[in-house]
């Protein structure tokens, strides 16, 4: 498999063929973000992604899942999702599902019709990022969009059949907006009804607006107890009955993971656990993205 500089996949794609459609993100500018500064955001051309999936044929004698990268492939268009999934379903007749990243501008691009036609091609589920619920930390962070522009988005893949898997970020309101950013966070997501919720913490990437924040002290970060606070406020707001929430991920301090909303108290049991040293954090120096 030929790949274009770093590439990531959520951590639920670990076992995943991963094949880039695009290169880097179309938008390109959250003040946090480093993942794809380095790249140009580019469309990759349709016979070396065609190329891909005949090198992987030829490596691999079963395919159960595959990732579309890079950040957002939703925005290709609809006509080459379909293409590609075509021939996905042509190549790797055992592929039981096909995800990838989008972003609330590509699923506004795209039509409730197109994206009913990549379901019934087996686009099974995009990750979206919320990051935050709250606009007043979504303008902070450059994300480029409201949060109803995202709840919208995330309803309209909900509708088209398509499974959806959500992510915020704790902490991204700082010692200020923490508890803004925690309730109406939580009142996205309910809003949504994402199949699956990951809660992230925020890593200070250098290279990032971000970085420069916490340097000069315009941006306070929260500290392990903070965050789980914070974390405890926004499950506990949550409604969002069957979604799976997962806090997996190599940045958060705790783990934890459960059905909503029957597994609610035993997580916030869990929290308030690690709030008062009963359950050991990960250590700051293990923490990655
Ligand atoms: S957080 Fe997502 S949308 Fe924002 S710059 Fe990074 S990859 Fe792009």
């Amino acid at each position: 498999m030929r790949y274009k500089g770093s590439v990531y996949r959520p951590p639920s794609e670990a076992r995943s063929l991963i094949v880039q459609v695009t290169y880097g993100c179309s938008h390109n500018t959250c003040a946090f973000c480093s993942m794809y500064k380095a790249k140009k955001f580019e469309l990759r051309p349709m016979n070396e992604i065609l190329e891909d999936f005949d090198m992987a044929r030829q490596a691999y004698s079963k395919v159960g899942r595959i990732f579309l990268a890079d950040g957002d492939a939703l925005i290709r268009p609809a006509a080459d999702l379909e293409r590609i999934l075509e021939y996905i379903a042509e190549k790797f007749p055992e592929c039981e599902r096909v995800t990838c990243y989008a972003s609330p501008s590509s699923v506004h691009k795209r039509t409730p019709e197109e994206l009913k036609r990549l379901r019934e091609r087996n686009l099974t589920m995009v990750y979206m990022g919320l990051e935050s619920g709250c606009d007043e930390v979504l303008k902070k962070m450059r994300k480029g969009h409201t949060a109803a522009d995202i709840v919208a988005a995330g309803q309209k893949i909900n509708a088209a059949g398509i499974e959806l898997s959500v992510t915020a970020i704790s902490g991204l309101g700082g010692v200020e907006l923490w508890r803004e950013h925690a309730m109406d966070t939580a009142a996205a997501l309910s809003a949504m009804k994402p199949a699956y919720i990951g809660l992230l913490t925020l890593m200070v990437e250098p290279g990032t607006p971000m970085y420069d924040w916490v340097r000069e002290g315009s941006f306070r970060l929260l500290d392990s107890r903070q965050v789980l606070e914070e974390t405890a406020l926004l499950v506990a707001q949550l409604d969002c009955e069957g979604a799976v929430f997962r806090m997996n991920h190599a940045s958060n301090y705790l783990t934890l993971r459960g059905t909503l909303n029957e597994d609610k108290q035993a997580m916030l049991q869990r929290i308030h656990s690690a709030m008062t040293g009963r359950t050991d954090l990960r250590p700051e120096y293990f923490r990655a993205l």
